[in-house]
């Protein structure tokens, strides 16, 4: 059986995979943890990244990395219409990424390359792809459920469901219960029908890949699973949590993390810390953002916040908080600009994540068994806190804006009262399905058995 394995690993020693994720924080983490997972299946691994949000190759000595020009002006860069973004990132990608692989295919020193693997929001890879005869698979970094939703875009909108009208918003969508019109992924941007269409390309790019792979697992998304098989003819392979594999991988942060959240968990009690971040790229007004901090102050609860600069719009960092607020809080408070999140999450001392339930933000607090208070911004998070406060049943969704008193009101749900605890076994209950898709012959390792021949018998 051993070498059975050696042999088949010797095999795939000369097949190289190439690797294209999003510049996003919440894209990169999971392709890279992907890389490091079809790494240790024998495949060699190249990179190509863009200039903006670079990463580190020293971090990766047994990848290859390839920068590219992404063409972004300064302003662009910086914008927060992460919707005009994904185009221009299509668009100016284009020739950079093709001049790339023409240099990768033409180069007879590196092994023959058996695919592609890109974002999906990189829908342009297709068409480059199909024009170097290469086979593509992509990576979906969020989650079964929410894209489900966004495969029904063209029908929910022949519905009339958008533009989504402000007296409609709490009215069902009687084809995704229990989803309401103001859980449906939408993202504020200047032009929604950009939106509609990066969306249908996402969706039709995913559709003509040579399959689809997903950070999550058949246990947590069966119903979604399902629904996405009969409605694609391509493979798909649920194979996460990609970081409990037991894999040594270096972190892929864009940011620094602040060690000094472990020494400061390190001193609390157990399960007594509400451990609250928002992600790489929410943003709040500064009257909700002191909401917050007056929330969190009033529960009487330890917190450790992540207060990532550029989360208050028009802040630098923690200017608008009263002068004095930290001191008044005696140590119960810890603050910090982006914090190592794994760790925190896994740490004894946290009781409650409020979120607002990322995708890998959900599933790291799912494999942790830590509840969370919901807090969705936009896209698949809104449909993401809806799974978990209302199927799963693992977390409380903050539904009525910001609001001190009833962030105060459901911490203490959350932390002191019965219905905490109902909600903590649940997590507990799920953590444990995680880890046992993780093990042999779980439905993850199966599903990853299953990626591995398909990719090995790719013909390019
Ligand atoms: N993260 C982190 N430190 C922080 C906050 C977040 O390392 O202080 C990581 C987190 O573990 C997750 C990613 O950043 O892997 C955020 O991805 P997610 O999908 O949750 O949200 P996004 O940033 O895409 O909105």
């Amino acid at each position: 059986m051993e070498n059975q394995i050696n042999t088949q690993m010797e095999q795939r020693k000369g097949r190289r995979l190439v690797l294209f994720p999003l510049p996003l924080q919440g894209h990169i983490n999971p392709m890279l943890l992907l890389a490091t997972i079809l790494h240790s299946k024998g495949f060699s691994i190249t990179i190509i990244h863009t200039n903006f949000n670079s990463l580190n190759p020293s971090h990766y000595p047994n990848f290859t990395f390839h920068s590219i020009p992404d063409g972004l002006l300064e302003s662009e860069a910086s914008s927060s219409d992460l919707v005009a973004l994904v185009k221009l990132l299509n668009i100016k990608c284009t020739d950079p990424f093709r001049a790339c692989m023409d240099k990768l295919l033409s180069d007879a020193s590196q092994e023959p390359i058996s695919c592609i693997i890109s974002d999906p929001l990189f829908y342009f890879t297709q068409a480059v792809a199909d024009s170097l005869k290469l086979p593509r698979v992509v990576l979906r970094t969020g989650g079964l459920s929410s894209f489900v939703v966004f495969a029904a875009f063209t029908l929910l909108r022949e519905r009339g469901y958008f533009p989504i009208q402000d007296s409609q918003l709490e009215e069902p969508v009687v084809e995704f219960p229990p989803l309401k019109v103001k859980d449906l992924p939408m993202i504020n941007t200047v032009d929604p029908n950009l939106y509609y269409e990066i969306i249908a390309s996402v969706v039709n790019g995913s559709k003509a890949s040579s399959g689809i792979i997903l950070n999550s697992f058949e246990e947590l998304e069966q119903s979604a699973l399902d629904t996405l098989r009969q409605e694609f003819p391509n493979p798909i392979f649920p194979i996460g949590p990609f970081h409990k594999y037991n894999l040594t991988s270096s972190s892929s942060s864009l940011l620094a993390q602040d060690q000094s959240s472990i020494s400061w968990l390190d001193k609390q009690a157990p399960k007594s810390v509400i451990y609250a971040s928002f992600g790489s790229l929410a943003a709040l007004s500064e009257s909700q953002f002191l909401e917050i901090a007056w929330g969190l102050a009033n529960s009487n609860q330890p917190f450790l916040w992540v207060v990532r600069p550029g989360l208050v719009r028009g802040s630098e960092w923690l200017e608008p908080l009263p002068t004095g607020f930290l001191q008044t809080l005696n140590g119960r408070a810890h603050i910090v600009k982006w914090a190592p999140q794994l760790e925190v999450l896994a740490h004894p001392a946290v009781g409650a994540f409020w979120t607002h339930n990322g995708w890998n933000s959900t599933l790291e607090s799912i494999c942790e068994g830590v509840p969370m208070i919901c807090m969705p911004f936009f896209t698949d998070q809104k449909v993401n806190a809806k799974y978990v406060s209302q199927i799963w049943k693992v977390g409380l969704q903050l539904e009525n804006g910001l609001d001190r008193l009833e962030i105060e009101r459901y911490i203490k749900r959350l932390m002191v009262e019965k219905e905490g605890e109902e909600l903590r076994d649940r997590i507990s209950k799920l953590k444990e399905k995680a880890k046992f898709c993780l093990q042999q012959g779980g439905s993850s390792l199966q599903n990853l058995d299953s990626l591995v021949s398909h990719i090995s018998k790719l013909e390019s």
